[in-house]
């Protein structure tokens, strides 16, 4: 069920789930099994606002991967743009890697559905969101390295230059006299 902030406003196929029915539960957008509990997430910044984006259903491996290209290709491209949104996307995309080796599990279809399933089509950085989503992760990314190069430069640096200032408040102070010079 997803939450309030998490609904998109666009009617969602997954979200008309089959009733379950039997002892064996099917994939819910092709009826194929086996299936398993699938949760793919994605975020779309837009600068002021934000949307995360979530698919959760009952999925055979051929409509999970489907459904985690599109949507990691999706959040690639579309994820980035936003104050929050820089920290959310990176997170979103790691979260939907734990949900890909969880829908590598799930073994090939043995029976096939009352549908096709979802093409899984290339993988995502195949596709040319992919690619192009390549260039926001790869500036964060150079962003984030050198803010920690830059931080433990700066630590050390104020460790060296602690005496320094010492050493020149005291020959500058009037107050600062040589006891043994009386
Ligand atoms: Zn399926």
């Amino acid at each position: 069920m997803p939450g309030p902030y998490q609904q998109a406003p666009t009617p969602d196929p997954y979200q008309q789930a089959q009733p379950y029915s039997g002892p064996m539960e099917g994939c819910q957008i092709c009826g194929a099994v086996p299936a398993a509990p699938v949760t793919v997430r994605g975020h779309q910044g837009m600068i002021v606002v934000m949307r995360s984006l979530r698919r959760k259903g009952t999925m055979c491996r051929t409509c999970g991967l489907a459904t985690f290209r599109e949507m990691q290709a999706d959040t690639m491209v579309q994820g980035w743009w936003g104050p929050m949104s820089v920290v959310i996307t990176p997170i979103t995309l790691l979260i939907n890697l734990a949900a890909l080796s969880t829908i590598r599990r799930i073994p090939e279809p043995v029976a096939a559905g009352h549908r096709p399933p979802l093409n899984p089509g290339k993988s995502v950085f195949a596709r040319p969101r992919g690619i192009l989503g390549l260039v926001p992760l790869c500036l964060v990314l150079a962003v984030v390295l050198l803010t920690v190069i830059g931080m433990a430069a700066g630590s050390g640096e104020g460790d060296g230059a602690a005496p320094a200032v010492k050493v020149g408040a005291c020959a500058g102070a009037p107050s600062c006299v040589d006891p043994w010079s009386s």
